[in-house]
């Protein structure tokens, strides 16, 4: 029995997954079983930051798991102290929870917000609301499933949790209706500066500046999910830096140990000690090898010239796609792009690159790019040519 056939028999068909089984990955090429190499612009969904198998990464990662592999969080260990304050002295946050998953990263957003309002305000005031953005993403449990602004969610699985309202992305009017509606009730205004899932679409300021004059004025919280966006992926260390804003609470997760299963989130002075002892947990939050994985990736997004060299690179992708007559247009920020193509459509192209040796992702109608951030320029020349081969067919 073949590999694939072996896989769908004993795992649930969640996925729609391509008849390709990677074997093993170097730099920006992944490897198939029948030894075929893959240019990869899509990194693991922007889970590889740092390529595949990074030397740097891979020496932390072994070094801790010989030395020890997992504790419990009933002790201490000095790498998750290590990593903790490294990611805090980079984003300037206070305080921060480890969990696994970027949706567990929201869950503790979502727990944290609420409890801030209880806290602060009673059981009573029943200020509870989070308001988030049609066409978000923010994970697959049931609570980030209903946090969730699509509506393609929010089937099977009713019911789903109350106390989140959508408002239209980059809808002023909408924004302060919704608000002068729950007058009293929102607790927190949850958001991505550029929606991954949604089909990499980045907020207008003047939206982002009146949620936090929305949000200041009535001590709501903001939490910004940089689940995707984060550990350097918009050139900016957090993508909400672009648009010089500092939220509450803030949740990263895919690329930030690259390729280890990690989600945090992080919090300022304001809420830094609104989760209390036994009022969140995970069991394998902060995994000690994980930490290690997640150190290296930032020792090398923190150093210098690196986040300069991200937003260059997207800015060539860029000047190499924009006048493709194929392309309609190119949103997004530093290396994650959508591309709007004219003719084709992004899934039919994402395969075709498949099957001629490129790896890349799509986003709702668009080709969504999420290469490794250390990417070398001879690689992208490589993958563009593929590319522009395909939407020249
Ligand atoms: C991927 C993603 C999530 C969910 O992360 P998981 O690790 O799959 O739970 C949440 N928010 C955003 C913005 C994402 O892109």
């Amino acid at each position: 029995m073949n590999t694939i056939e072996h896989f769908n028999e004993h795992v649930m068909p969640t996925y729609g997954r391509y008849d390709l089984v990677l074997d093993k990955g170097e730099k920006q090429t992944a490897v198939s079983e029948e030894g075929k190499e893959y240019i990869d612009f899509g990194s693991g969904i922007g889970t590889n930051s740092l390529g595949y198998c990074n030397e740097d990464w891979v020496n932390a990662v072994c070094e801790q798991a010989h030395k020890i592999q997992h504790t419990s969080n009933y002790y201490y260990t000095k790498v998750q102290a290590d990593f903790a304050a490294k990611l805090c002295e980079i984003t300037g946050y206070s305080k921060m929870f480890f969990g696994n998953s970027g949706a567990e990263a929201n869950e503790c957003a979502i727990k944290l917000a609420r409890k801030y309002s209880f806290d602060k305000y009673g059981k009573e005031a029943e200020r509870n609301i989070i308001i988030t953005l049609v066409n978000s993403f923010h994970g697959r449990t049931m609570g980030t499933l209903s946090a969730t602004g699509q509506d393609v969610f929010h089937n099977y699985f009713f019911p789903f949790l109350p106390g989140f309202v959508n408002v239209k992305a980059n809808d002023i009017d909408d924004l302060k209706k919704v608000l002068a509606e729950n007058d009293g009730k929102v607790c927190a205004i949850m958001f991505e500066c550029i929606q991954g899932e949604g089909g990499v679409i980045g907020l207008d300021a003047a939206f982002v500046k009146v949620i936090f004059e929305e949000a200041e004025k009535n001590d709501i919280l903001t939490i910004c999910d940089e689940v995707q966006t984060g550990v350097g992926r918009t050139g900016k260390f957090l993508a909400c830096e672009n648009f010089g804003v500092k939220p509450d609470v803030v949740t990263m997760a895919k690329g930030l140990a690259g390729g280890l299963p990690i989600g945090v989130c992080l919090a300022n002075d304001k809420c830094k000690d609104v989760l209390t002892k036994g009022t969140h947990g995970s069991t394998f939050g902060g995994n000690p090898v994980v930490c290690a994985g997640g150190l290296a990736v930032l020792n090398k997004v923190s150093s210098e010239g690196f986040l300069d060299e991200v937003v260059q690179k997207g800015y060539y992708i860029w000047q190499k796609l924009i006048n493709n007559p194929e392309v309609t247009g190119i949103s997004g920020l530093g290396l994650m792009m959508g591309v709007s193509l004219k003719t084709k459509s992004a899934g039919d192209v994402c395969k075709a690159c498949l099957d001629n040796g490129l790896l890349i992702l799509t986003a709702k109608d668009k080709l969504r790019f999420l290469p490794p951030l250390n990417i070398s320029y001879e690689e992208i020349d490589k993958g563009i040519a593929i590319l522009e081969k395909i939407l020249a067919e």
